[in-house]
């Protein structure tokens, strides 16, 4: 399952740059045009190159926007709001490389400076979404948009100044401001902790005995055992595959508690400051505050969802944790069943009951015919066409980059880049990146949006192509949803373009997609195995399917708890004690108790990264994506009329419309939960 995809323009400092717009018209596209390799983005830049771009380009952008700011408000759309979108977006066109750099450059330095510059271009949004007179201009704007995108992009622009404080007098803006100011600050330091945290358990050499050699990296060996590192990258593989529960229960305990007491408190202090805006601002809470511009629109509908979800899987979470139960009893251990022992005695189930091994499946999904073969489902499901660009110019070496065409028209739409194996000092996880976002220009011409996926499958080694796991599939085929959402907008605002919409759904389209990989006739399409390139056999699929909804009760049930807690936590009352609020959630809302000992809202960096009040949003979205799904499913997987329909109706509008009115253009209807309440197999009645 994936969880761990967050909205990842959300790491970027565009966020929360409302994107802008000139009276223009769409655009003209020449059919016969082929692109180069080069999109008009420089990625070879040095920290001191990066440095002086950034601080040029905000010093103008600066100005520019006190220039416009000092407009009447009657001036027409594009000499005020179309102007300052139009600032803002040359300024993101401008920086792109320097503010992405940070995740992917080779140079240490020029990481460095590019997160700086990161931080700068996220203060100075912040800063223009505060500017009374961008809100004057903004609020002018909603009177006189004349287009439907006008008037959405004129709406966003009033709401972020609302949640600025740019609408209060002087002093109370300020002050808001300034709180702003510290829980940015207090966000900062949270994940600086958690980044920094060195949590370790030290294992007895009879406890190392089980261990995959895929850990032997992470383990750090002497004559008395050896240390593990406690941390996201071992968590899995050491818990699904450790015999020994004591040595499980250690490592569960360390886990609970990175971030430590530190983390703890600077959370505290992040949500009473929280609250406080939102009391500044007029709202009830700091949930009220940011559902408030989501689809969710209340913590009360967020909630509502989250709890009938979790009380309709609780049976089902039971019911798993009594098989696991008798598989643990069965190995002799007499002891309760606790949380650190749950992925262990799966992986024995997964093992003994289902007969999967990954190291079984991999061979049938090698890198190089694998991932062209996603591609192509992807090309006729969309009525597009990928071209690779030889030699890329990228960021850094082994690094590919396609262009995009439109499968009909032939007319050009733009790139995207793979960046899939590991680099020192490189983002650590797997996620889609929007480097540019697609926009009109005011001669006429369409800039042609970039984006990205980075990821860290296992380097090839020479002669052998990276064999990947089913859930490596899940996760690309999900990940080049996104970079679809990226790159087949087509929006006047860069503002409005793609996933630039309400936050709380861009998830939908890439979960939708994964369904692709749980059926036969698609993974048969792109499995090919190494030595004899026959596809995946038909029993090893029906196998791999049958696991789908295996582990479904305790790990939404889980979910559940996370996005309950970050509501509570965020509600009218902040909890006194946010770890009792934990402790006493977890056995309500999950088949365990917490693990005693520990602090596990310390390294909950969701809550301290964006995603406050917001970890609902993952629920959320699979609502929609299974409602999605289900045209698919009824139409056909490969049927490019709903492929088309899905291109134009929620891909080219991104957020230039509000997600309801685009899924029931989309469905034809309006949104129903029941589908995803069917693919999880329960009934609701
Ligand atoms: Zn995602």
């Amino acid at each position: 399952m994936n969880f761990q995809c967050a909205v990842l323009r959300g790491t970027l400092a565009w966020a929360a740059l409302a994107t802008v717009a000139m009276s223009l018209m769409l655009p003209r596209v020449a059919a016969a045009e082929t692109l180069t390799a080069d999109t008009g983005i420089n990625w070879d830049l040095s920290a001191l190159q990066v440095t002086a771009d950034c601080k040029r380009e905000l010093d103008r952008a600066r100005a520019g926007i006190r220039t416009i700011g000092m407009r009447d408000v009657s001036v027409p759309f594009g000499e005020g709001l179309g102007a300052i979108e139009e600032t803002l977006s040359v300024l993101q066109d401008t920086l792109s490389a320097q503010v992405f750099l940070s995740q992917a450059a080779v140079s240490k330095e020029v990481r460095d400076a590019s997160a700086q510059c990161n931080d700068d271009v996220s203060a100075f949004s912040v800063e223009v979404s505060a500017d009374p007179a961008v809100f004057a201009l903004a609020q002018a704007a909603v009177k006189i948009a004349v287009t439907p995108e006008e008037q959405q992009l004129s709406k966003i622009y009033v709401e972020n100044g609302r949640r600025a404080a740019a609408g209060l007098d002087a002093a109370p803006r300020a002050k808001v401001q300034k709180l702003l100011n510290q829980i940015n600050t207090l966000q900062i330091k949270f994940g600086r902790v958690l980044a920094e945290d060195k949590s370790e358990i030290r294992l007895s050499p009879a406890e190392l005995g089980s261990l995959p050699a895929s850990l032997d990296g992470a383990l750090k060996k002497d004559a008395r055992g050896a240390r593990l590192p406690v941390n996201e990258s071992t968590f899995s593989q050491f818990l699904s595959n450790e015999a020994s529960g004591a040595a499980r229960l250690r490592y569960e305990v360390a886990y609970g508690r990175r971030g430590g007491l530190k983390n703890v408190q600077l959370l505290r202090q992040a949500v009473a400051l929280r609250k406080q805006v939102a009391t500044d601002l007029g709202f009830p809470s700091w949930a009220a505050y940011q559902l408030d511009t989501k689809m969710a629109k209340t913590p009360e509908t967020a909630e509502n969802l989250v709890l009938e979800v979790d009380r309709a899987l609780r049976g089902k979470a039971r019911q798993e944790i009594a098989v696991l139960s008798e598989l643990k009893r069965a190995s002799g251990d007499k002891s309760p069943f606790v949380r650190s022992d749950y992925l262990y005695f799966e992986n024995q189930l997964l093992k003994s009951r289902y007969a999967v091994d990954d190291e079984i499946v991999r061979p049938y999904f090698p890198v190089d015919k694998t991932l062209p073969a996603m591609l192509t489902v992807y090309a006729k499901l969309l009525g597009v066409r990928f071209e690779p660009l030889e030699p890329a110019m990228a960021w850094a070496p082994g690094v590919t980059e396609f262009a995009i065409y439109d499968g009909v028209s032939g007319a050009p739409i733009g790139w995207f880049f793979f960046d899939l194996y590991p680099r020192e000092g490189k983002y650590n996880h797997f996620a889609a990146f929007q480097l540019r976002p697609g926009r009109a220009l005011a001669n006429g011409e369409y800039r042609k949006p970039v984006a990205a996926i980075v990821g860290n499958w296992p380097a090839p080694e020479p002669g052998k192509p990276t064999l990947l796991s089913h859930d490596d599939l899940v996760t690309v085929f999900h990940e080049f949803g996104h970079i679809m959402h990226e790159t087949l907008s087509l929006t006047r605002f860069g503002s409005l373009f793609g996933p630039n919409t309400r936050s709380d759904f861009p998830e939908a389209p890439s979960q939708m997609l994964e369904n692709w990989m749980w059926r036969p006739e698609i993974l048969k399409r792109i499995s090919s195995h190494t030595g004899s390139g026959e596809p995946l056999p038909d029993d090893l699929i029906a196998k791999m399917i049958a696991l789908k909804h295996v582990d479904d009760g305790v790990a939404w049930c889980r979910q559940a708890l996370y996005a309950e807690f970050d509501l509570q936590l965020h509600g009218k009352q902040v909890p006194a004690d946010m770890t009792r609020l934990w402790f006493a959630l977890a056995p309500k809302l999950t088949p365990f108790h917490e693990v005693p000992g520990t602090y596990p809202e310390a390294g909950f960096i969701h809550v301290m990264s964006g995603l406050d009040a917001g970890y609902y949003g993952y629920l959320w979205s699979r609502v929609f994506a299974q409602d999605m799904f289900s045209a698919f499913a009824h139409e056909g997987l490969d049927n490019p009329a709903v492929g088309q329909r899905y291109r134009s109706e929620i891909l080219v509008p991104g957020g230039a419309a509000e997600p309801e009115v685009l899924l029931r253009r989309f469905l034809g209807r309006e949104v129903s939960f029941e589908p995803f309440y069917e693919d999880l197999g329960i009934s609701r009645h």
